[in-house]
């Protein structure tokens, strides 16, 4: 199988677990996190109890860390897998204001953005609602 994070190694790694690793991800926003499984599976639902026990071990640890260093506002954490199917989460600091840190300044421009209520649209929602509930 041709997949970038089976059997990941790079001097990104910030801790290794029994199931998952900790590293860093590309620093847009400032401390933004993957914690990549070890085996390869490709959607939260394959996960075993233990490995999602784990995982919020991982998150908590990673999150205490942030909050330590950078003290973010908020965080997102998401399963996306657009660029790689291979299992990993992304922890996501978010800021209300600017942040310094090697002498370069982060601004997260998106903070606190996503859908306002307005802008739903409830007839769809109704639809949508009724054709996945069956
Ligand atoms: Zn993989």
């Amino acid at each position: 199988m041709d997949c970038e994070l089976c059997n990941f190694d790079s001097p990104r790694i910030i801790k290794q677990y029994p199931y998952w690793i900790l590293s860093a991800a590309a620093q847009t926003p400032l401390g933004w996190m993957h914690a990549m499984l070890k085996r390869h599976a490709e959607f939260f639902d394959e996960l075993t109890q233990e490995e999602l026990a784990e995982l919020k071990e991982v998150v908590g640890e990673a999150r205490a860390a942030l909050k330590k260093t950078f003290k973010p506002d908020w965080f997102n954490l998401t399963q996306l897998g657009n660029t790689c199917r291979h299992l990993h989460v992304n922890l996501i600091p978010r800021y209300k204001e600017k942040r310094e840190f090697a002498e370069k300044e982060f601004v997260d421009e998106s903070f606190g953005g996503g859908v306002s209520s307005e802008e739903i649209d409830e007839e769809m929602v109704g639809k949508v609602r009724g054709e996945v509930k069956g």
